[in-house]
């Protein structure tokens, strides 16, 4: 790809001030390599809410269709808490519309970071796991889904639903995506209880021989929470359905010790994938300018791997965040004193193209 298309939906609270930190790396990250950056900025979430009455106008989600890659910032804010239409369902709709189904959630502990992991330092050395969680399938979606009745009679009932397509889809992603890493799978589910998950666990199994090189292990949901924090560094990638990667996640997240440096990145279908930290709009930090740029910076790395298929370039920004980790500066919610800014400058300072500049 020799031109990069880029939709940038910055949204709410600290969106804009980390998308434009991420922007600006994403800048030196392009020097010299041959591709062409253009970006185009649309509204999305509260913010679109204000200018338009709707969080994700038609003109955004067009701009992010067309678009190569499409990055955003966060969206939501207590000012809409009690909107009839809240601005998170901008970001639904976005996923749905450019019909990602597959989430990637790489979540590594960086060596400066362990100290603020709840778990003993030792046990994270190493820890390098990428999570793939099913996005559009599931007990989120299926239906019948509701409440009825009244007290003291009233029943809820979720209907969990996968088709055998959307698991084998999800699961080359996963096979082909641990050929890049170190080679191994595990697949989490519930197969001693859910049909859903035994037929998960099929065509998992199915999937896999396609892909002799790259061991795969099945680990049940319960399980696997214990041994994520018993043995975190026995993980490369991990492959789960919607609702236990939405709870599994978060989980790991908590291992790296700040929301703050997790990116992330949707896609899979023909479409453009989205990238995004994985943090939402910290409204309490937004305007202050000491939002941990990390997350939306390391998104941006994700987008040099899957987007651009740069995987060097991905690898040359890896490093430079690892080190500003490791020797500063960071913001505050790493126990650091420097603003958003300082901390972009740094990372930009340790690329190639910010040396020569
Ligand atoms: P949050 O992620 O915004 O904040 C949780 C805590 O982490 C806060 O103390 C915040 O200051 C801190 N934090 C988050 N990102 C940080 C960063 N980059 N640097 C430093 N500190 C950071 O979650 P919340 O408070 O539960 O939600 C706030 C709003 O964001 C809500 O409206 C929620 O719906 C929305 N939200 C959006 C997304 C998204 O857009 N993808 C995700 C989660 C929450």
């Amino acid at each position: 790809m020799s031109q990069l298309r880029l939709a940038v939906l910055p949204g709410d609270g600290i969106g804009p001030e980390v998308t434009g930190a991420a922007l600006r790396v994403l800048g030196h990250c392009l020097v010299g390599s041959g591709v062409e950056l253009s970006c185009s900025e649309h509204l999305i979430g509260g913010a679109a809410l204000e200018r338009s009455g709707e969080p994700l106008p038609t003109a955004t989600l067009e701009a992010a269709r067309g678009a190569d890659a499409v990055l955003l910032g966060a969206v939501g804010g207590p000012v809409w808490e009690s909107a009839p239409v809240r601005p998170e369902a901008g970001l639904l709709g976005l996923r749905s519309g450019l019909g990602v189904f597959a989430n990637l959630r790489p979540v590594r502990v960086w060596p400066g970071l362990a100290a603020r992991s709840p778990l003993r330092a030792e046990l994270l050395e190493g820890v390098d796991v990428l999570f793939i969680r099913e996005l559009t399938g599931g007990v989120y979606f299926g239906r019948p889904q509701g409440i009825s009745g009244k007290p003291p009679q009233r029943r809820a009932v979720d209907t969990s639903d996968y088709g055998e397509l959307e698991i084998e889809r999800v699961a080359e992603l996963a096979f082909r995506s641990a050929r890049q890493r170190r080679h191994r799978v595990t697949s989490v589910d519930k197969a001693n209880v859910l049909a859903t998950s035994r037929l998960w666990r099929q065509v998992v199994s199915e999937t896999a021989r396609e892909y002799p090189d790259v061991g795969l292990e099945h680990c049940l949901v319960d399980s696997f929470a214990l041994r994520l924090l018993l043995q975190p560094r026995d993980f490369d990638v991990v492959l789960t359905e919607n609702l236990f990667g939405d709870i599994l996640t978060d989980e790991a997240a908590a291992l790296t010790g700040s929301l703050g440096v997790l990116p992330s990145a949707s896609g899979g279908g023909a479409g453009p994938w989205l990238y995004e930290p994985v943090h939402g709009s910290a409204p309490d930090l937004a305007g202050r300018g000491l939002a941990n740029p990390l997350g939306a910076i390391a998104s941006v790395g994700l987008l040099l791997e899957h987007t651009l298929g740069r995987r060097e370039l991905a690898e040359t920004l890896q490093r430079a965040l690892g080190e500003v980790v490791r020797e500063g500066p960071v913001t505050p919610d790493l126990g650091g004193t420097a603003s958003t800014d300082q901390v972009t400058e740094a990372v930009i300072s340790r690329l190639p193209s910010g040396v020569a500049a």
